[in-house]
């Protein structure tokens, strides 16, 4: 018997772990200390009342409905693909019902949808990434070849020039970096990926915090976008269905490979590896696009936007950090005095109590930067922001953004 040696090459490395471990000791070293964690890659607030009240009364239903027990449609019930054709409609885009397929989180489909390509495909990834991109391109037997972001691009790269690739992963608002890629760069990537034949799978999970900014518009806003770039969108973040599970991704019907449809070639694989998602879960994320769970979202992402401003505040006032404004609840910083990230994690530990994430594990581009994330209540998040200023304001000068 042989394993899949493509496996094999992925890190068994359980980043996590290793912090929370570090957090621990340091807890039993310093038991007074009051830790505040800006590590959180969840969000923790709960998800809007009205998602609570649908899903109270869409399991009642299920206890009388014996239809309602059953296996959901693979793709989803077709009142929460409507409830999403009716939200893209409200900001002029068109979706049909063929080009949405309900999920249980973006994760599974990020990764997931490598599979539609065979191993001689290549890919294109933006470094500092999301491990998954990498992880399920590797895992598939895909080469690939990274595009930096740093602070000379702004942390936004553009399509390099005389190169292709067959997949491109975008992600804005980025996760680690936090950079809300501005529409005239999609539409240089869009523009790239129709000129060289290529699919970009576009991650927009963290879609809800750029909607406060005036000018977002959806990447399918886009001329051509819809002949080249698949969507994942999550609940996960703003709405608070990271341990529900829900997500959606839009396949448009324009998609077309060797004759082959790619949303047709898609639920092919999900008859194979998928099951839909619970009659409750999506009876909680159409009430999540209803105008009250809207407005709770917002609520949600100007609370986090707000506690994500005062901490870059602080590291762009020490020099760490030149983000001009903030759309994500992600802030990624330079580490100060030439430290890796790992060195750097230690030493604001140990002088703080903060936890925060270190650059490295999002490739080695994000060496020698951190991330941290506004997840938190507004009280951890003024205490961070003081104790990171007390140690990292006095070191501003040597560690200035270069
Ligand atoms: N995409 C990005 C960029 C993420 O950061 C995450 C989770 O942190 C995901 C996708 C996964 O989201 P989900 O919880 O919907 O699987």
């Amino acid at each position: 018997m042989k394993l899949n040696t493509d496996l094999l090459k992925l890190s068994d490395t359980d980043f996590a772990a290793i912090i929370n471990k570090k957090v621990s000791d340091y807890q039993y070293a310093n038991p007074d200390t009051v830790i505040v964690r800006l590590d959180n890659e969840d969000a923790y607030l709960p998800f809007p009342n009205c998602v609570h009240s649908a899903m109270q009364a869409a399991l009642e239903e299920s206890l009388n409905d014996p239809q309602l027990r059953c296996t959901p449609p693979l793709r989803g019930y077709p009142f929460l693909i409507d409830t999403i054709i009716a939200h893209y409609a409200e900001k002029n885009i068109q979706l049909f019902d063929t080009e949405i397929f309900i999920n249980d989180g973006a994760k599974c489909d990020v990764s997931g949808l490598t599979e539609l390509f065979d191993g001689d495909n290549t890919v294109m990834i933006t470094e500092p990434f999301d491990s998954v991109y990498y992880h399920s391109s590797i895992s598939s037997g895909k080469a690939v070849r990274f595009v930096r972001a740093h602070e000379k691009n702004g942390l936004i790269p553009r399509p390099p020039k005389n190169e292709r690739a067959d997949i491109i992963y975008l992600c804005s608002p980025c996760n680690p970096t936090g950079a809300l890629y501005p529409t005239e760069v999609l539409k240089e990537w869009v523009d790239h990926a129709l000129e060289n034949n290529s699919l970009i799978i576009y991650d927009a999970s963290y879609e809800d915090f750029a909607c406060m900014e005036p000018n977002h518009k959806s990447i399918y806003s886009i001329e051509g976008a819809k002949k080249c770039t698949v969507q994942v969108c999550s609940l996960s973040k703003a709405a608070g269905f990271a341990n529900l599970r829900l997500g959606y991704t839009v396949i448009p019907n324009n998609i077309v490979i060797d004759s082959t449809r790619l949303n047709q070639l898609w639920l092919q694989r999900e008859r194979l590896k998928f099951n839909g998602v619970s009659y409750v879960t999506q009876k909680g994320a159409q009430a999540a696009f209803s105008k009250e769970g809207k407005e709770e979202i917002e609520m949600h992402v100007k609370h986090y936007l707000s506690n994500t401003r005062l901490l870059t505040e602080v590291l762009v006032k020490a020099g760490l950090c030149d983000q001009s404004f903030v759309a994500s609840p992600n802030v990624w910083f330079k580490c100060p005095q030439n430290m890796s990230s790992w060195e750097c994690f230690d030493y604001i530990l140990k002088n703080t109590g903060v936890v925060t994430i270190p650059g490295s594990i999002f490739g080695s581009a994000g060496e020698g930067h951190m991330k941290l994330t506004g997840y938190t209540t507004r009280e951890n998040a003024s205490v961070a922001a003081r104790r990171l200023w007390q140690l990292l304001g006095s070191s501003s000068e040597t560690g200035a953004v270069n």
